[in-house]
Formats: C-alpha cells, sequence, structure tokens
C-alpha cells in the first residue's frame, strides 16, 4: 500500500496549512473569547473549496408551495444558529427504528423554525463555535426540499455519519499533530538543569509516544478514507479511526500540557485549548461506547438480545 499523497494532494494539504497560519492561528484566541468565527472566513474557505458539499440552490426556499410540516426538538447542533440551512431528520407518527426517517434542508426563515437556546464561550471546547437548540412549531417547508426519497434517512443518515466520522478521526490526526508540534519547540527551548527538557528520557518518552499514537491515528484514518474512495463498506474502520482518534487526541494533549509543566495549564499556551478542544471528540458523531458497539458488533456478530 502507497501511504505517500500525491502531488495533487500535497498542494492541497499546502493550501490549507498556509490558509490555516495566515488566516486562523492569528485569530483563533480573540474568536474563541468572542464566541464566534466571522462569516467573512467561512466564505474564504468556500473559496478555497474546502466547506462541505454544496448544497444546490433549490433548497433555499422562499416563496414556494408549503407541504412538509416538522414539529420537534433539537440540543446541540454546530453552528445551528447561524446557518442558513438545517440538515433535519424528521419521523413521520407511528413509525419506529430505522422506519419512516427522511431527510429535509430547512431555510433558516422557514416559519415555525426557532433557535431557542445557543451556547459559546461556556463550553469546555469549541468556544468559537456556537452550539444551538433548535425547535420546529408546525415548522413548514417547500415540498421539493425533501432530500432523496421519503423514507430514506435512516441510510442516508449512515452514510452521512460514514463520512463526518472520517472528518474527526482527521481532526483528531490535527489537534493531537498540532500539540506535539507544540511540544516539541517548548522542549527544544525550555531549560531545567542547564539543559534543555527535551534531553530528559522520560520527556523524551512522551513525545516518542505521542509521535507514535499520532501516527497510529493518521493510518488508521488513511485507511478509512481510501476504502471510502474505492466504495468499499468501511463503517468497521471508520469506527475504529474515530475511537483511536478520539482516545489517542486526548492522550496527545494531555502529554503536551504535561511537558509544559505549569505553563501548560495556563493561558499563556496553545496546548490548554487542545486539551480542551480534543475533549469532544469522542462525543459527537457517536460517542466512543457507540464505535465500539459497532466494532464489536463487526468482530464478534450481533448480540442474542433482539
Ligand atoms: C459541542 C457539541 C456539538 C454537537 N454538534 C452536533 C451537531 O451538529 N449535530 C447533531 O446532530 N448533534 C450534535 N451534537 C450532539 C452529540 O452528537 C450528542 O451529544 C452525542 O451523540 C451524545 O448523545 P447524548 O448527548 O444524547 O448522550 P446520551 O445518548 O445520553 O449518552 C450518555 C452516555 O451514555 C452512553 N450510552 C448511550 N447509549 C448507549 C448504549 N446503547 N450503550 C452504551 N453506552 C451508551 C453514551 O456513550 C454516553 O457516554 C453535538 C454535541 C456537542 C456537545
Amino acid at each position: 500500500m502507497d501511504f505517500r499523497l500525491t502531488e495533487e494532494q500535497k498542494l492541497i494539504q499546502e493550501t490549507a496549512r498556509k490558509f490555516v497560519d495566515g488566516e486562523l492561528v492569528p485569530h483563533v484566541r480573540l474568536w474563541e473569547e468572542k464566541g464566534e468565527i466571522p462569516r467573512s472566513f467561512y466564505a474564504k474557505m468556500a473559496e478555497l473549496g474546502f466547506l462541505g458539499a454544496p448544497v444546490p440552490e433549490k433548497y433555499g426556499g422562499a416563496g414556494m408551495d408549503y407541504e412538509w410540516v416538522l414539529d420537534g426538538q433539537k440540543r446541540f447542533i454546530s453552528n445551528g444558529s447561524i446557518a442558513d440551512l438545517i440538515q433535519v431528520y424528521a419521523r413521520e407518527p407511528g413509525t419506529s427504528r430505522h422506519e419512516g426517517l427522511s431527510l429535509f434542508m430547512v431555510p433558516k426563515d422557514a416559519p415555525g423554525f426557532k433557535v431557542t437556546h445557543v451556547e459559546t464561550t461556556t463550553k469546555l471546547g469549541l468556544r468559537a463555535s456556537p452550539t444551538a437548540d433548535l425547535a420546529f412549531e408546525h415548522c413548514r417547508i417547500p415540498r421539493e426540499n425533501l432530500v432523496g426519497k421519503r423514507g430514506d434517512g435512516w441510510t442516508q443518515a449512515m452514510r452521512t455519519l460514514n463520512s463526518g466520522r472520517i472528518g474527526i478521526a482527521a481532526g483528531a490526526v490535527g489537534v493531537a499533530r498540532a500539540a506535539l508540534e507544540a511540544a516539541v519547540k517548548y522542549v527544544k527551548q525550555r531549560k531545567a538543569f542547564g539543559r534543555p527538557i527535551g534531553d530528559f528520557q522520560l520527556v523524551r518518552e512522551m513525545i516518542a509516544q505521542s509521535a507514535l499514537e499520532v501516527d497510529a491515528a493518521r493510518l488508521l484514518t488513511l485507511r478509512a478514507a481510501q476504502m471510502r474512495d474505492l466504495g468499499l463498506d468501511n463503517t468497521l474502520e471508520v469506527s475504529m479511526a474515530k475511537l483511536f482518534g478520539a482516545q489517542m487526541a486526548q492522550r496527545v494533549t494531555d502529554w503536551a500540557i504535561q511537558v509544559h509543566g505549569g505553563y501548560g495549564f495556563s493561558g499563556d499556551f496553545d496546548v490548554e485549548r487542545y486539551y480542551r478542544d480534543a475533549r469532544i471528540l469522542g462525543l459527537y458523531e457517536g460517542t466512543n461506547e457507540i464505535q465500539k458497539l459497532i466494532i464489536a458488533d463487526h468482530t464478534l456478530g450481533p448480540t442474542t438480545k433482539k
């Protein structure tokens, strides 16, 4: 297997790094304090092609025939308060489990749609990203805002989660790599007993273990992504990449704090933010426990309880 990036992939990687170093890193502390990312940043991301799949214009919605009526609430929607369109899975009354789910695009100005609560800077991490609670009170949306076929929601959700989880696994590698780079820089500079602390074996062990784990998570992520490119069923591999990535990022960001000593705990260095931000990875898009259940089902077969 060839794990080297192609020239095109290298170019994308370099463009992303340059963009993040130039447009995000200098502002991230301010955005975290304010609890928002300026809209212009998303526009720049979109220009470079770094935002998710484009949504067809037809879902904009205004002035069309209304047909679907949605009722319910959903907690914890990332960027739910600033999105123009919300992707919603809704269940038809009287159905259960995998049946009767459909996917809809809800424009933010649809009658009956409300943002009921927004959390930003009081969260443990991801403070620049608003986490919103949404309510749908007899919310009416255009007939054509059903995405795909009625009743296909479960399959669509699983497909979306399978892609999203690769993104989370890649994010875990990203935050852990940032923590490792910060740790390496610091242990070369900081001196104790007349030597850089990177000379001490116990510190070297934390750096070595971090490098090992980041790479293992990266390889699991690449495997899951490659299987997706090949059109293979990658449910098991995606769950492994996400679970290990989430666990690894918590450990590596913790070691990055450890090698910084007291400075790691202070707000002076970015490692404390990496540590806080890593915590969400094992919670959203399916908790660590849910990934373990998927891995066990694939390895052991389903449980005997129906
Ligand atoms: C910052 C943030 C952003 C989010 N963004 C989004 C978003 O954009 N879109 C979205 O849809 N959701 C989003 N979420 C929601 C997130 O996906 C859920 O919070 C998460 O999936 C866990 O669900 P829960 O909070 O209901 O926990 P629960 O399901 O109540 O779980 C609580 C605990 O019980 C365990 N548990 C539950 N069921 C089982 C089981 N069968 N076996 C073993 N253990 C189990 C869980 O693993 C967990 O440890 C976000 C959450 C946060 C905090």
